[in-house]
């Protein structure tokens, strides 16, 4: 089977050094395996997109030399293809309709003794598995059975109890919003991603969509989740606490920051093309290491 990667950038702002190393990562996996390197724009969560964003972000990837091989794909544009299967998912009892607020969740837990930051994560009680009870339908989620046992290429044998640890999760938001966990797996199997290369702090999302897959009959790609770039605050680099946009005018240092990062050895090069071209030799290397359990 061919190789068929992707980047998946959500357009909420600029790539920074923190997005490039999963573009970068991307890009030498698919050229280290002579495979195709898709891009594809995750503009699903609206509120959270920027005008513009995306066509600076492709703008930023064709500066660093890495164009994709096929038509960009927008998600604003696959709503057709999210409702076709939560369709399916409803019509095989796996997906239902809920009618809980974020409060009423917490009131739930707050019964059973347990309260959860603002921000922190909530595991869905399961209120709403028994019907509505005549309260409208705000959501959908899946119904999360069954522990997942899942492997990343790099950071080796991984397991989640989806069901104990996150719960029945969000297909659909209240308002109509297409959830990235549905939208991720519909589009990796529609594109043909044979493998995903992305940030660390996605693979928590892994398990989910593993079971969001098999509930759709769908394969299951090959998984590899690169190294975070941490911010001053020791949390990883985002916009919030201080991510700047990638300087264009030196796209060499942005990839050899980038590059640090995944434990390539520096490379001099003059332009961003004979940087990578150099790099996927590299790269192959290194992932040959993490297939003998080291990991940068
Ligand atoms: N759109 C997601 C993000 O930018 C990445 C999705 C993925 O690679 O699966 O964080």
């Amino acid at each position: 089977m061919r190789y068929r990667g992707r980047f998946a950038p959500s357009p909420t702002g600029p790539l920074h050094a923190g997005s490039l190393v999963a573009a970068l990562a991307s890009w030498l996996d698919a050229r280290a395996h002579g495979g195709d390197w898709l891009v594809r724009i995750e503009d699903v969560d609206e509120p959270r997109c920027r005008a513009g964003a995306a066509e600076l972000i492709l703008g930023q990837l064709a500066a660093c030399g890495m164009q994709p091989d096929e038509p960009v794909w927008w998600q604003s544009q696959r709503g057709d293809a999210y409702r076709a299967a939560l369709q399916a998912l409803v019509a095989s009892g796996r997906a239902y309709p809920c009618s809980c607020t974020r409060s009423e969740i917490d009131a739930v837990w707050a019964e059973r003794g347990v309260r959860h930051q603002p921000d922190a994560e909530r595991i869905y009680p399961g209120t709403c598995r028994g019907g509505l009870h005549g309260k409208p339908a705000r959501a959908m989620r899946l119904r999360a059975e069954g522990t997942v046992h899942w492997h990343d290429r790099r950071l080796g044998p991984q397991v989640q109890d989806v069901a104990r640890e996150v719960g029945d999760f969000v297909l659909q938001r209240a308002g109509g919003l297409w959830a990235y966990q549905l939208a991720v797996v519909v589009d990796d199997a529609a594109q043909g991603i044979t493998h995903v290369v992305r940030g660390e702090d996605l693979a928590d999302n892994t398990a989910r969509q593993i079971l969001l897959q098999r509930a759709l009959g769908l394969a299951t790609p090959v998984y590899l989740h690169t190294p975070l770039v941490l911010a001053a605050d020791g949390r990883k680099l985002s916009k919030q606490n201080g991510a700047r946009a990638l300087d264009l005018a030196a796209p060499v240092a942005a990839l050899q920051e980038a590059a640090q990062v995944l434990a390539l050895p520096r490379i001099e090069a003059q332009s961003p093309a004979d940087w990578l071209a150099a790099a996927v030799p590299a790269w192959a290397g290194i992932i040959t290491g993490f297939a003998n359990g080291s990991t940068p």
